[in-house]
C-alpha cells in the first residue's frame, strides 16, 4: 500500500498555446510510471467557472466525458482512463468554479468561523485538499495534475499557485512539467525556440520552475535547439523532450519511453523501476499499424457543422471505440461523417447507405436532424446493415421500430414533441421535476447503473454474463407504458435495470437482422485500447461480415 508521506506529485502545465496535446502528454506520462510498477493517478484542474462540464456545448468544448460516479467533466479525463485502463473517482477532477462554489458555500455556512476568506489562501488550500485527498482514495503513489489552459492566463495562475506551495512544502516530492510549443514557421523553414523560452520565464515569475519541457512540435528537436533552451532557461539540455507529431496518440508513450522519460522522472523523486515493460501496450500499437483491412463505418450526427477537428472531438470516446475494436479483431476503421439533415428528405442519399459497412448513430440531445436520423435507421433496418445505437440511437431506434413495424405512425420522444399521443420515449419522473425547476446541471440519469441481460441474446453473448455496470447521460427513457406493445413483435429488450423498470438495451435477433441494437448507455466511456469494449467488438464484427460478404 502507498505510504501517504511518500506521495509524489507532478504538475503538468502548458505554454505557448492550447491543442497541442498536452492532456495526452499527461497521459502518456502516467502510463510510463504506471508501466515501471508505480500506482498512478491523474486529475485535471479546469479553469472555467462551470461548475462541471455537463452544461457545455460539445461543438465548442468537445465531448462530456461521463464518471462512474456521474460527474460530468473534460474529455481528457478519457483519455487519462484508457491510457491507464482503471476508473478514476470524481475527486480526479476540479474546476475553478466547483472550487469556489465550494469556498463560498462553506463561508456562507459560517464554516470560516469570522476570517476574511480570500483567494489566496482559501481557494489553494481547497485546491491541495482535492489533490490529497484524490491522492489518498487511489492509494497513488505518483499523483499528476493537469491544469488546463496555458501560461499566462489570469484564470489558472490559482492552480499554478497551489503548485508553487506543495512544491516548497515538499521540494523533492513535487515536480513541474511544461508542455510547450515550438513552430517552424513556414517562411522561415526553422525551428523557433523564442515562445518557449518566454513561457518558461511567465512561469518563473509565478515562482515555479519546470522540471522537465515536452517540447512539442512538427518536427523533432536537434541539439542546438536543447541547447538554446537550455541556456536561455538553466534547465539542462537533456530535460527538454522531443515530442514531434506523430501518427497515432498511443505511440506517445512508446516514444517517451525511447527517451527513457520515466527513468528521469523516477531519478528526480529518488524511485527506482519496479518492472520493465510497456509489453502490452507495445504489441497494441503494432496490432493497430498492421491492420489494414478496412472496415467502413458511418457515423450519422448533428455536431457536423463546425469543421472536421470539432467534430472529433465532440465524439472521441465513440472513435476511439471503435478502433479499440477495431484493431482488436485486426482491422482497420474507416470512419466516415454523415450530417443527419441530409437524409431528411433526399433518398437517393439514403441508398448510398448501401457502401457502408456499418452505421452508428450517437447520442446526441434536441430536434436538429432527427427525422434525418430515423430514415437512417429505418434503411438500416431493412437493408440488414449493421447497426448500433447509443443513447439517442436507442431511444430513435425504438421510435423507428414502433412507427414503422408497429405501425403507432405518431411514435415520438416527448424531448421533441411534447403533446405527442404516442411518447414511447417518454421524460424520467426525477427529470421532470428538475427540468420545470431549470434545474439543468447535473440533473441528468448519470453515472454507472447495473444492468441485467437476457441469456441467448447478442448483449448477453458479447458481454458473456448477466450482469453489467454502465455509464449514463440522458433524461428520457423507453416509456415504461409502451414496453409490452413493443415487445409484441421480434424487439427484445435484452438488458433491463436490476427494478426492472428501466429499458437500457433493445434488440432484433440476429436470425431477423444480423446486428440491429440500441444501448440506453454509453458504452463508449468504458471502451479502453487494452481491453476494447464488448458490444463494440460485436458490432465490428457483424459490420465485418457484411462487408466479407460485399466483396464475395
Ligand atoms: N437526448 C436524450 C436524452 O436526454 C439522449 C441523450 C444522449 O444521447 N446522451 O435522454
Amino acid at each position: 500500500m502507498a505510504n501517504k508521506k511518500s506521495t509524489k506529485y507532478i504538475f503538468v502545465v502548458g505554454g505557448v498555446m492550447s491543442g497541442v496535446g498536452k492532456g495526452v502528454t499527461t497521459a502518456s506520462i502516467a502510463k510510463i510510471l504506471q508501466s515501471k510498477g508505480f500506482k498512478v493517478s491523474v486529475l485535471k484542474a479546469d479553469p472555467y467557472l462551470n461548475v462541471d462540464a455537463g452544461t457545455m456545448n460539445p461543438t465548442e468544448h468537445g465531448e462530456v466525458f461521463v464518471l462512474d460516479s456521474g460527474l460530468e467533466c473534460d474529455q481528457d479525463m478519457g483519455n487519462y482512463e484508457r491510457f491507464l485502463d482503471v476508473s478514476l473517482p470524481e475527486d480526479n477532477y476540479m474546476t475553478n468554479g466547483m472550487i469556489f462554489k465550494h469556498v463560498i458555500d462553506k463561508e456562507r455556512a459560517l464554516g470560516y468561523k469570522g476570517k476574511c476568506v480570500e483567494p489566496i489562501y482559501h481557494i489553494t488550500e481547497e485546491i491541495l485538499r482535492r489533490i490529497k485527498t484524490s491522492a489518498q482514495k487511489t492509494n497513488a503513489e505518483i499523483t499528476l495534475i493537469e491544469i488546463g489552459g496555458t501560461i499566462g492566463e489570469y484564470q489558472n495562475a490559482i492552480f499554478i499557485e497551489a503548485a508553487r506551495v506543495l512544491r516548497i512544502k515538499n521540494i523533492k516530492d513535487v515536480m513541474t512539467v511544461m508542455v510547450s510549443y515550438l513552430p517552424v514557421p513556414q517562411t522561415i523553414g526553422e525551428m523557433k525556440t523564442k515562445p518557449t523560452q518566454n513561457a518558461v520565464r511567465q512561469l518563473n515569475s509565478y515562482g515555479v520552475t519546470p522540471d522537465l519541457i515536452i517540447a512539442r512540435s512538427s518536427y523533432p528537436l536537434d541539439a542546438k535547439r536543447k541547447d538554446k533552451i537550455a541556456d536561455s532557461t538553466g534547465i539542462e539540455a537533456k530535460d527538454v523532450i522531443s515530442a514531434p507529431d506523430i501518427e497515432s496518440i498511443y505511440d506517445v508513450p512508446i516514444n517517451f519511453e525511447n527517451d527513457a522519460l520515466s527513468t528521469r522522472i523516477l531519478s528526480h523523486f529518488g524511485l527506482r523501476p519496479r518492472q520493465k515493460d510497456l509489453k502490452e501496450w507495445r504489441a497494441m500499437v503494432a496490432k493497430m499499424k498492421k491492420a489494414d483491412k478496412p472496415v467502413k463505418i458511418a457515423i450519422v450526427g448533428k455536431y457536423f457543422d463546425t469543421g472536421d477537428f470539432i467534430l472529433s472531438d465532440a465524439y472521441i470516446s465513440v472513435i476511439e471505440a471503435i478502433k479499440f475494436s477495431s484493431y482488436g479483431i485486426g482491422v482497420k476503421p474507416d470512419i466516415h461523417w454523415l450530417s443527419s439533415k441530409d437524409f431528411e428528405s433526399d433518398d437517393k442519399k439514403l441508398s448510398n447507405l448501401k457502401d457502408y459497412d456499418g452505421i452508428i448513430v450517437p447520442g446526441g440531445f434536441g430536434e436538429t436532424g432527427i427525422e434525418g436520423k430515423i430514415n437512417v435507421i429505418q434503411y438500416a433496418r431493412e437493408n440488414k446493415i449493421p447497426y448500433f445505437g447509443l443513447c439517442y440511437g436507442m431511444q430513435l431506434m425504438v421510435i423507428e421500430y414502433a412507427r414503422h413495424v408497429l405501425g403507432i405512425e405518431t411514435a415520438h420522444t416527448v424531448e421533441i414533441d411534447p403533446d405527442t399521443p404516442n411518447p414511447v420515449i417518454d421524460i424520467m419522473p426525477d427529470q421532470k421535476k428538475k427540468l420545470a425547476e431549470k434545474d439543468y446541471g447535473g440533473s441528468m440519469r448519470l453515472g454507472g447503473y447495473q444492468a441485467l441481460l437476457k441469456k441467448g441474446t447478442i448483449a448477453y453473448k458479447a458481454y458473456g454474463k448477466g450482469e453489467i455496470r454502465e455509464r449514463h447521460r440522458h433524461r428520457y427513457e423507453v416509456n415504461p407504458e409502451y414496453i409490452e406493445k413493443l415487445s409484441s413483435r421480434d424487439l427484445i429488450f435484452s438488458g433491463v435495470s436490476p427494478d426492472g423498470t428501466l429499458m437500457e438495451i433493445a434488440e432484433l435477433p440476429t436470425k431477423i437482422h444480423p446486428f440491429f441494437l440500441g444501448v440506453q448507455f454509453h458504452p463508449e466511456f468504458l471502451a479502453r485500447p487494452l481491453s476494447p469494449h464488448p458490444l463494440f467488438s460485436a458490432f465490428i464484427k457483424a459490420s465485418l461480415g457484411r462487408s466479407t460478404k460485399n466483396k464475395s
